[in-house]
């Protein structure tokens, strides 16, 4: 039976990893319902390094794989700069069919730590509205804003705008998370 997990990995870990988990923990808490299992640090996997950039995708499968069949959903998150198919990188990437993303806050980061904190929440609110089925948004300052630019990553809120709200809440009722 499914419960309100989100199996959460580390792909390496420095000294940002306890503020990123523990953002992450309530950004799973206050937006998803989810309660964070920490699944442990986990060697990021070799195929498709380039220029100390590591595949997304391959993070992802990796994690869909150790992914307990009881977690709802799964994140990975690093400190390694990641790129996707196509893409000269990423802050991250899902898949709504396995239920898992990868946030890596490489690019995230900031003198300021407020800054720095605001980034990642979004990142992870971003990341997991994919995962339960949400699609880019142009409603201004929505958290499904795309972005492709820390610029624009900026730009936008923590929030969803009504629309994606409703819709993560329908998501979230048929997977039984929410009542
Ligand atoms: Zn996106
Ligand atoms: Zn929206």
């Amino acid at each position: 039976m499914l419960q309100n997990l989100c199996y959460t990995i580390t792909f390496g870990v420095d000294e940002l990893s306890g503020t990123v988990l523990t953002e992450t923990e309530d950004v799973l808490k206050t937006k998803f319902h989810l309660k964070m299992e920490y699944g442990g640090d986990f060697k990021p996997p070799l195929m498709g390094k380039r220029d100390n950039q590591l595949l997304a995708d391959g993070m992802l499968f990796h994690l869909s794989r150790v992914k307990p069949a009881n977690a709802i959903a799964g994140l990975g998150i690093t400190p390694f700069d990641i790129y996707s198919d196509g893409l000269n990188f990423v802050f991250g990437i899902a898949s709504p069919v396995v239920r898992c993303a990868i946030v890596s806050y490489h690019r995230l980061a900031s003198y300021n730590r407020e800054l720095f904190i605001s980034r990642v929440r979004k990142e992870i609110t971003h990341e997991m509205g994919h995962v339960f089925g949400l699609k880019h948004c142009t409603y201004p300052g929505c958290v499904m804003n795309f972005s492709n630019s820390l610029y624009e990553v900026d730009l936008k809120s923590e929030d969803f705008c009504p629309n994606c709200r409703k819709k993560l809440e329908k998501a979230l009722k048929e997977l039984g998370v929410l009542e």
